[in-house]
């Protein structure tokens, strides 16, 4: 089918206490992992690129690809654009049939930030794309991205709401004790946090960082209020391990064994968080 609203996924998960599994893509192999791991368990999924992995495989490329793949396999899926602090290449992005965007203006001020994302806001909702925004800041590196500790801040639930009231964004990525990348220790999340904020606010909520968060917590976070959970990192572990693995014999030199069996690690990631967001089947409930 046609690319579909993330918002349409992710509210309907909400109602029903799921979350919709975000996959961080990086080329074909990834792209067909997280297609064909979702057909096989019949579950709506959301495929999302950060500004890096475009300045590796290109817009249009990437949208080409991802639309291709959504017209062989009948099952929903939305193509989301991640972290981005551009409003220029957020117009490219819709351009190209994106869905759903998260607009980042981390860096600035508050002020600052509100008028970028109402900005975006504005021209968004007038194609009918649905926009996250992000309040708090989420800790760790991702692509260029490099939060530390002193800079990672938890969501402020009150700031959360006036946030959201000032911007009209349609899901909030909020901080409450993830980060990106992978975990040293083991993370705790701030659940008592989660749930003021989804108590206050009435829209999505957005679990970044999630990749080595144990199962149960994430679980608990789903339970709570968190309708869409974004995964990066942990598909990025498996396939250098695996392509390392295959590498390690000198005479292999074939692109299709080394990224064939990449694929075939990602998918078994893939498979795994849409049966921890609870969607197996639930492609049919659209
Ligand atoms: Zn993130």
């Amino acid at each position: 089918m046609a690319l579909v609203s993330s918002l349409e996924l992710i509210n309907k998960a909400r109602e029903q206490k799921k979350a919709i599994a975000a996959f961080n893509i990086h080329n074909l192999e990834t792209i067909q992992a997280v297609v064909e791991g979702a057909y096989e368990l019949n579950s709506p999924v959301i495929i999302q690129t950060t500004p890096g992995t475009l300045k590796h495989a290109g817009i249009e490329s990437v949208a080409a690809i991802v639309k291709a793949l959504a017209g062989m396999y009948d099952i929903p899926i939305a193509l989301h654009m991640d972290h981005c602090p551009s409003f220029d290449t957020i117009v490219r992005c819709i351009k190209n049939g994106y869905t759903s965007v998260m607009i980042d203006g981390a860096v600035l001020d508050y002020d600052e930030n509100v008028k970028l994302v109402k900005s975006v806001v504005k021209m968004a909702h007038a194609v009918g794309v649905q926009v996250e925004g992000e309040i708090g800041r989420i800790g760790g590196v991702e692509d260029d991205m490099f939060v530390n500790d002193t800079d990672a801040a938890f969501t402020v639930p009150a700031e959360a709401k006036k946030f959201v009231d000032d911007t009209g964004i349609d899901t909030l990525a909020v901080a409450i004790g993830t980060a990106h990348g992978m975990y040293k220790g083991e993370p705790k999340l701030d659940f008592d946090r989660i749930k003021e904020i989804d108590s206050l606010i009435n829209i999505p909520l957005v679990l970044h960082g999630a990749s080595g968060v144990p199962d149960e917590s994430v679980r608990k976070s789903i339970a709570l209020g968190m309708a869409k959970v974004n995964i990066a990192t942990e598909l990025k572990n498996p396939m250098a391990v695996v392509i390392r693995e295959v590498l390690s014999n000198p005479d292999e030199n074939d692109p299709r064994n080394y990224m064939g069996a990449a694929k075939k690690a990602v998918k078994e990631v893939v498979m795994n968080k849409i049966r921890l967001c609870g969607t197996v089947d639930f492609a049919d409930e659209f």
